[in-house]
């Protein structure tokens, strides 16, 4: 066997009701004068919390405002803020995007990582990879980096007071997990891939037998169920499965959409959603069996409970023609793209077949759309 090299997990993770409060001492430990990360205007209140708990046990911390997706501008700006000011810590909080930030920059600058995601709506506080952006969030590419945060607060009454639209989103985009990594690994003879790949359709399963519950009542057993495996789950099995439990086509075809203008920008999970529907499309197309096509429609099921967008009108482009989406198609099957790791052959006029065909044929089923 080759050698393999794993970002497993956070160093240490402390999950639960009350967990920034149990944190704090952890924190003292990690860094004295930590930069806090952020973006949104509705999570402001709560990072001049965090901040003001800190001060009170004497550590000092400054904080950044992140202004775009994560992208190079902002980390430029948080690194030079950070290293002016001899920072020796990043607490990210926010969603996937500010959390990607955050572990880059305190990369960067080689301190110490805490993050502390504010919402289920991906597994970014728990992984070794930044996804980086343009400024107006065009997917650019994922950066590796060289471990897990050294600390993940992951706050159950903070993060039960998150939209729900976040924990649906993070939903979709834990649920690609199974598809994908079946897809390209099931013939993996490594253990650890073979493992990763179980774990996926293990929280498939929650996430089918809870999600719905979960989504409705934030105050349920089957809300914490399904918000960690979103936020926590999610990422062990991204570390366990390493490179080689690879996304194959949702998170290509979400790289190719987010090249797109919208009216209200879609959340990360919403296009790997869409993605996913169309990669089972894509599926069905190209093999003899059923399967596909059921997972298909028990997925447009699942996504129409949780309000998710199930056909291209409902992720709110702002110019559907079909240039718009030969642009997006084109990105999604560039020559490095994961999705030439699906097990048939595709290039970009498969895919926009794909899309096409497969929104008139959620066009003439009687689903309700978002
Ligand atoms: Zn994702």
């Amino acid at each position: 066997m080759s050698l393999n090299i794993h970002n497993i997990s956070p160093s240490k993770v402390v999950r639960g009701e009350g967990a920034w409060t149990n944190s704090i001492e952890a924190i003292t430990n990690l860094c004295k004068r930590p930069l806090i990360v952020g973006r949104s205007n509705a999570t402001k209140k709560l990072r001049t919390s965090f901040k003001n708990d800190l001060l009170i046990k004497g550590i000092q911390p400054i904080s950044f405002d992140l202004v775009h997706d994560c992208c190079e501008l902002d980390i430029q700006n948080a690194f030079q803020l950070a290293r002016n000011n001899n920072c020796d810590g990043i607490i990210a909080a926010g969603g996937g995007k500010v959390l990607d930030a955050g572990k880059l920059i305190a990369e960067l600058l080689e301190i110490n990582c805490i993050t502390v995601p504010l919402s289920a709506s991906t597994c970014a506080g728990w992984t070794a990879l930044s996804n980086i952006y343009t400024p107006d969030g065009k997917f650019i590419k994922d950066i590796v980096l060289k471990r897990c945060p050294n600390l993940l607060i992951f706050d159950h009454s903070i993060v039960r007071a998150a939209p729900p639209r976040t924990l649906a989103s993070g939903m979709a985009d834990a649920v690609a997990k199974w598809y994908e990594s079946s897809l390209t690994s099931s013939s993996s003879k490594d253990g650890f891939v073979q493992q990763a790949v179980q774990m996926a359709r293990v929280l498939r399963d929650q996430l089918f037998l809870y999600g719905y519950k979960a989504f409705k009542d934030p105050l349920s057993n089957s809300w914490e169920t399904v918000a960690e495996g979103c936020a926590l789950t999610a990422g062990i099995i991204g570390g366990l499965g390493g490179a080689r439990c690879r996304t194959a086509a949702a998170h290509p075809i979400h790289n190719g959409l987010t090249q797109l203008t919208y009216k209200n920008k879609p959340l990360h999970g919403e296009l790997v959603g869409f993605g996913l529907l169309v990669q089972l499309y894509l599926e069905e197309k190209n093999s003899n069996t059923q399967l596909p096509r059921q997972a298909k429609s028990q997925l447009i099921d699942f996504f129409s409970q949780l309000n998710l967008p199930i056909s291209i009108e409902s992720i709110c482009l702002k110019n559907a023609t079909s240039n718009e989406i030969h642009k997006a198609c084109k990105f999604a099957c560039k020559d490095d793209s994961d999705i030439h790791k699906l097990p048939f052959h595709i290039n970009e006029k498969d895919l926009f077949e794909a899309i096409h065909s497969y929104q008139s044929l959620s066009a003439n089923s009687n689903l309700r759309f978002k």
